[in-house]
């Protein structure tokens, strides 16, 4: 039988890595029956609404979505529909793997296997905000005993104790089922006493429910210092959201790009699939940019789906497309103008035909 997947588009380079993702993960012989459904903003002109509750509707329905990604205007227009799913669907864990290829040229390290966990629901992106000179605004600055300019906007940062002990136990029952030996729980806790505080408070007490698994807790500021420097000494890292959003860009840094870094949103209600990276506006419709993170990141979705088998062809024909060097596109390349690059259909052809 068919799987039914919600299957959106996005815009910018989304549309061209869906076509791509969609015709490997077909590919493989696992049948899926695709609800694809169009967000963003060319569909707010049309809808008056980025994220139109039939998408939210049909994620609900189908349990299992796969995503390109999605344009969010900065300061102005509406809310990041990425976030506003996550929000809506509850899906508050975020996982994304960094892994190491080998002959990606663009690498700085080999031997990397990282996973970030981030908490996707709650801290700054919430989105409880308070415009300067709103009296929202007034109202807190007045109870901030002169701590915050008068003339401030503010963003609330919420960190609960229950949403920080269901994303850290997902980090932990993540290393359990995968093998992995540790969990390093990120935050500034020695200056967000409260917030960030009680993350790491949670974080003790959720280490003792795994006594097989080492626990250790490092600040934000000093993590980013320790990965660029000895990546080699992590295993499974979870953090609050803003932190865990800017650690991810880090880490597929340090792998060789946003190109390879895939992810999933996972809630008690349902999983959606998407790249760690966002929809690069000035690569869109150019067949430019790498289809890996998308094409991974429907790797986690059979995985999720038990096509064990599936998903273990598709990353083989992976690695070895891109350990061949030949057909790759010019991000995985040393010198980034390499005439010798191709384009994003032209690497997922390859993969189709390695996976045969
Ligand atoms: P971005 O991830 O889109 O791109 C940053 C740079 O990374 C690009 O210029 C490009 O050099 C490189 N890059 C990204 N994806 C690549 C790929 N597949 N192959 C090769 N190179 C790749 O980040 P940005 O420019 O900060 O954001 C662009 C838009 O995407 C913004 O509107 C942002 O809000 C949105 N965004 C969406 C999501 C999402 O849909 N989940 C995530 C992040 C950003």
């Amino acid at each position: 039988m068919a799987y039914r997947v919600t299957l959106i588009p996005g815009d910018g380079i989304g549309p061209e890595l869906v076509e791509a993702g969609r015709r490997v993960l077909e590919a493989t012989g696992v049948e899926f029956d695709w609800d694809v459904q169009l967000a963003g903003s060319e569909i707010m002109e049309q809808e008056g609404t980025p994220l139109p509750q039939r998408v939210i509707d049909s994620i609900r329905q189908n349990k299992v979505a796969l995503k390109g990604p999605i344009t969010t205007p900065i300061g102005t227009g509406f809310r990041s529909v990425n976030v506003a799913l996550r929000h809506e669907l509850d899906l508050y864990a975020c996982i994304r793997p960094c892994k190491s290829y080998a002959g990606v040229q663009s690498a700085r390290y080999q031997n990397i296997d990282l996973v970030v966990v981030r908490e996707n629901t709650e801290d700054l992106y919430a989105g409880v905000e308070f415009e300067a000179n709103s009296s929202e605004a007034k109202e807190i600055i007045a109870k901030s005993a002169g701590k915050i300019n008068p003339d401030a906007a503010i963003s609330i940062k919420p960190i609960s104790a229950s949403g920080s002990r269901r994303i850290i136990k997902h980090a932990f029952d993540y290393a359990v089922a995968n093998g992995r030996k540790k969990v390093t729980a990120i935050a500034k806790a020695n200056i967000m006493k409260f917030t960030d505080g009680l993350f790491f408070e949670v974080g003790r007490e959720v280490a003792k429910e795994y006594p097989d698994i080492e626990y250790e807790e490092r600040l934000i500021d000093n993590m980013c210092m320790q990965l660029v420097m000895h990546p080699e000494n992590y295993d499974v890292l979870v953090l609050p959201n803003l932190y865990g959003d800017i650690i991810s860009d880090l880490c597929a840094g340090l792998v060789g790009g946003l190109g390879l870094a895939p992810g999933a949103n996972i809630g008690e209600k349902g999983a959606l699939f998407e790249p760690t990276h966002g929809s690069a506006p000035k690569y869109k419709g150019l067949n430019k940019a790498n289809p890996t993170a998308f094409i991974l990141s429907g790797v986690m979705m059979l995985r999720h789906l038990k096509e064990f088998e599936a998903a273990e062809r598709v990353e083989r024909a992976i690695a070895k497309v891109i350990e061949e060097g030949k057909n790759v596109t010019y991000d995985l390349k040393a010198d980034r103008n390499d005439p010798t690059a191709v384009g994003t259909q032209e690497m997922a052809d390859a993969i189709i035909a390695a996976m045969e």
